[in-house]
């Protein structure tokens, strides 16, 4: 006969509790069921919960005798009852023929199959085995199928059903909800894993009530849930208003994407990142709201993916181009320094604005290559104007946050540099304070270093976010760059001030200061007298193309 393994059968490591009072019937059991299972016996229900309680955690099935001395089957079945614990080992209970009455009992204290007696060999490791597999298999399916957390599918079997459901009814309207919790890392951070937990719980049983005909739904990541429910014409608002609010005063903040009228032949999954990107839209917004994927996400989302998928080609094929915009020195009126600002002129999508793709490449983390490719573009033409005899002025580039993660980044600089011949004195480079948010001590390091190669460091975009005073003292800095919208929002004189304030401070700490974003003739002057000592903006001049930056510099520069 092929061993239990072989046939598939629940084998040797499983336990087996026998319950029964007569001494003959065990050794019948244990003689059927030895070298197959480990057995545990008990004479009574009594001993019988004893060894329950010591054991439950290993015991994968009872078989359980109804009339005992001290404590009978039904007493024992009760007593598994009252206990979750041991809801989950089934029982097969042991009844004469012809009791239809103590199967109907034992059925209902949760006995799950039953032998006849006398015991039938074959009869008995048949039932035992199977009841053991049908357990096992079940709860595997519900590990597998849900999550515990919030109850909901799991997402890999919420995006099955999903694809199934669409294939089944190509010509029923459902719509994709998508829920998000906004700063659900630092909520889990700062009240730990287990009320985090319950948050989502509650918010699961919140939307599965407060969501209108749901057809199926699950969780999809730590902290979203994805709902398919029949398309509504009704206003999402109303619907979803409440709920935001409601949670909104437990300082959750709860954002909805919704596709509505689902595309059948878009995979679940799909059309959870297209509620999603509609979710990315809040994301500046304060805390909660609902936003949808609409035409025009739908456009920029595939503009996006055109950007992403061609940069690679884009940066070999030199399609970046690299723009200058000129700085003003106040006293002289001369061109004194320029900023790098690169475009794209893309072969379908013709002229693009680095607003459109710099925050995209910051995303997947495309920007570092693209800072280097117009650090050496910048090098480039440094040598181009030296070998044109033209002025030189310091070319200012840009660095995104992330271009601080690669921790030989001055030193790359350096090399690109001397690989040039160009002097450090002759590029800054410009960071933002986000890139100090990012990691403190690594970007001072950086910017110290930096410095000592004889590059200089400006801070950018002074005034724009949440700027503070203090970063001017933390950060190695030689300029500070004010930023253009707050000179051209400065109507009123408080502005001014603070402009002027910022000027002063600066000026303590030996930094130089450019004001960019000057647009008038106005402007230049207000600046100029607050004490500033550089100007950039379209006054002056707008970014220009190389060789129009180099009649500029031939026409306004310090020869
Ligand atoms: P930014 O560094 O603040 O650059 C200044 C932006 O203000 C430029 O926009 C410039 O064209 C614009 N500007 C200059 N003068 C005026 C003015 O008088 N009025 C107004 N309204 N705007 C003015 P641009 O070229 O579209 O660049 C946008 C942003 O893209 C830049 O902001 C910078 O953060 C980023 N960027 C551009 N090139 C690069 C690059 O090579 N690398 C990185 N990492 N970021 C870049
Ligand atoms: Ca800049
Ligand atoms: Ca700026």
């Amino acid at each position: 006969m092929p061993s239990y393994e072989e046939r598939g059968l629940p084998g040797r490591h499983r336990t087996i509790l026998v319950v029964e009072d007569s001494k003959q019937n065990r050794a019948i059991l244990r003689a059927l069921f030895e070298g197959n299972y480990h057995v545990l016996e008990a004479a009574d229900g009594q001993e019988g919960i004893e060894l329950l309680q010591k054991h439950y955690e290993t015991i994968s099935l009872i078989l359980l005798d109804v009339y005992m001395p001290v404590l009978d089957g039904f007493g024992f079945l009760r007593f598994r009852a009252s206990d979750e614990r041991y809801g989950n080992i089934p029982v097969i209970v042991a009844t004469a023929s012809n009791s239809l009455d103590d199967e109907i009992t034992a059925l209902k204290l949760g006995a799950n199959d039953f032998v006849v007696k006398p015991y039938n060999p074959e009869a008995i490791l048949n039932r035992v085995s199977n009841t053991i597999r049908l357990r096992e298999t079940a709860s595997i399916v519900n590990q597998l199928r849900w999550d515990v957390t919030t109850g909901l599918y799991r997402e890999d079997f919420f995006f099955r059903r999903v694809d199934n459901l669409l294939a089944a009814y190509p010509d029923h309207a459902y719509d994709m909800v998508c829920s998000d919790i906004r700063d659900f890392k630092t909520l889990n951070e700062r009240y730990g894993r287990e009320s985090c937990d319950r948050l989502l719980h509650d918010l699961a049983d919140k939307l599965k009530v407060a969501l209108p005909d749901v057809v199926s739904s699950g969780r999809i990541g730590g902290d979203s849930f994805g709902f398919v429910i029949e398309h509504q014409q009704s206003d999402w608002t109303a619907i979803l208003d409440p709920l935001i609010r409601n949670m909104g005063v437990a300082h959750l903040f709860v954002r909805f994407g919704i596709v509505q009228n689902i595309e059948h032949d878009l995979s679940a999954s799909q059309l959870c990142d297209r509620a999603s990107f509609a979710i990315d839209e809040l994301r500046d917004s304060e805390g909660a709201g609902v936003s949808w994927y609409d035409d025009a996400l739908h456009q920029r989302k595939a503009m996006e993916r055109t950007l992403v998928e061609s940069v690679q080609e884009g940066i070999e094929q030199h399609q970046f181009k690299v723009y200058y915009q000129p700085k003003h020195d106040v006293d002289t009126g001369l061109v004194a320094g320029a900023e790098a600002l690169v475009r794209w002129i893309h072969p379908e999508l013709g002229f693009v604005n680095p607003a459109v793709f710099i925050t995209l490449f910051e995303r997947n983390g495309m920007i570092s290559e693209l800072d280097r490719y117009v650090c050496r573009e910048v090098c480039r033409e440094i040598v181009n104007l030296t070998e044109a005899g033209l002025p030189l002025v310091p070319v200012s580039i840009n660095m995104s946050p992330l271009d601080f993660d690669d921790h030989e980044l001055p030193q790359r600089v350096l090399d690109m540099a001397n690989e040039f011949g160009v002097d450090p004195s002759l590029l800054h480079l410009e960071l933002t304070e986000t890139a100090y948010a990012e990691d403190p001590d690594v970007v001072v390091h950086a910017l110290e270093e930096l410095r000592t190669f004889g590059f200089k460091v400006e801070l950018d975009d002074f005034g724009s976010g949440y700027s503070s005073l203090a970063l001017l003292n933390l950060l190695p800095l030689d300029i500070l760059k004010i930023d253009g919208g707050m000179v051209r929002n400065a109507s009123r004189l408080d502005d001014f001030r603070i402009i002027r304030c910022a000027i002063q401070i600066a000026q303590l700490l030996g930094l130089e200061t450019v004001v960019e974003g000057v647009e008038t003739a106005e402007d230049v002057q207000r600046v100029r007298d607050m004490g500033c000592n550089l100007i950039q903006g379209f006054y002056y001049s707008r970014p220009l193309p190389q060789e129009e930056f180099e009649e500029y510099l031939r026409a306004h520069a310090k020869g």
